[in-house]
């Protein structure tokens, strides 16, 4: 698979690059597909890859891919590669090397460690979580009552690594997003303190993914909107690490033009390299799921396609933008 040899973590664009890309917004723009190897990559999974790679193009930014295998019990052998080889048969170039997050829990334990100051161990079971019946976080995990704030209690011992959130009152945390306007989640009520370093020794998701967007310089994150609830405890991370918020985009869950809803599995996933029928299949019926409006012809080569579908998400942008 071709890919550019700089490494956008270390080296970003420079600014004489900057100047012939689009001029839409300000670069650099570093953006990335960050997908979990638990499966095939499905239907609704390749829309948010498309959107995120449209975004990134059309930006003229980096796109970066990250394989997010942090949940090694979930991780299913083979599926990863499965998914690098559809987005390059799909004519998806990445930008820099692939991260593997099962490759990196050196940097969650440091981060983990510098913010230290804001976590405390969790001696608690699901059990207990659970009946303690505070209520149920977006993500459907039972909110944690904080039972733990102020130490174990006698004869108990760690199980997880719980990070604290601000107190009701002052636990709003609002961001714009590019799609869907402005989000408000209140995190004591609606989320409680979240875990950072599960029972089971593994680092949390809320956890890996915030340290890789740091890590990696990640200036804006587009995905599917499943990930929208937990946008506001991954700010409240990142404002604890002192770190800048990256822009946000998340792609609704939409129907095509048959009205078929995302969730149904829809062409074969399955494409092969050299297979250009097939993909640029897959291509239609994802950007028709995105709501891209391609001009001209049908396109006859993969090339063909992204060449219409850059600016035809630009113009979905300008369209939600005037909305
Ligand atoms: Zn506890």
């Amino acid at each position: 698979m071709p890919s550019m040899a700089r490494s956008p973590a270390s080296s970003p664009p420079t600014r004489s690059n900057r100047r012939n890309k689009q001029p839409e917004v300000s670069n650099p723009y570093i953006g990335r597909f960050a997908p979990s190897p638990s499966g095939p990559l499905h239907a609704g999974s390749l829309v948010a890859a498309m959107a995120s790679y449209l975004d990134a193009r059309w930006h003229g930014g980096t796109w970066l891919i990250r394989i997010e295998d942090i949940d090694e019990g979930r991780s299913v052998p083979g599926a990863a590669e499965g998914i690098l080889q559809l987005l390059a048969a799909l004519g998806m170039q990445h930008d820099g090397d692939i991260v593997w997050q099962s490759r990196r829990k050196h940097l969650y334990a440091a981060a983990a460690a510098r913010i230290e100051g804001a976590t405390y161990p969790c001696g608690c079971n699901r059990r207990e979580i659970a009946d303690s019946r505070i209520g149920v976080a977006p993500d459907g995990s039972a909110i944690y009552p904080g039972t733990c704030r102020h130490g174990l209690g006698p004869g108990r011992t760690m199980r997880s690594l719980r990070v604290r959130v601000p107190a009701a009152g002052e636990d709003a945390i609002t961001f714009v997003d590019r799609f869907a306007g402005p989000v408000t989640q209140h995190l004591a009520r609606d989320a409680g303190d979240f875990v950072l370093k599960r029972a089971d020794g593994f680092w949390a998701y809320q956890l890996a993914v915030v340290v890789d967007d740091i890590d990696q310089g990640v200036t804006d994150i587009v995905r599917g909107a499943d990930l929208l609830d937990s946008t506001p405890r991954q700010i409240h991370l990142q404002r604890l690490m002192k770190a800048p918020t990256p822009r946000y985009l998340h792609v609704p869950v939409v129907r095509n033009s048959n009205g078929e809803k995302l969730s149904k599995q829809t062409g074969a996933l399955a494409v092969t390299a050299g297979d250009a029928p097939a993909a640029i299949g897959v291509l239609m019926e994802t950007a028709a799921f995105l709501g891209l409006a391609l001009d001209g012809p049908a396109p006859d080569s993969i090339e063909a396609f992204w060449r219409a579908a850059i600016p035809a998400w630009g113009r979905l942008l300008a369209e939600r933008a005037a909305s």
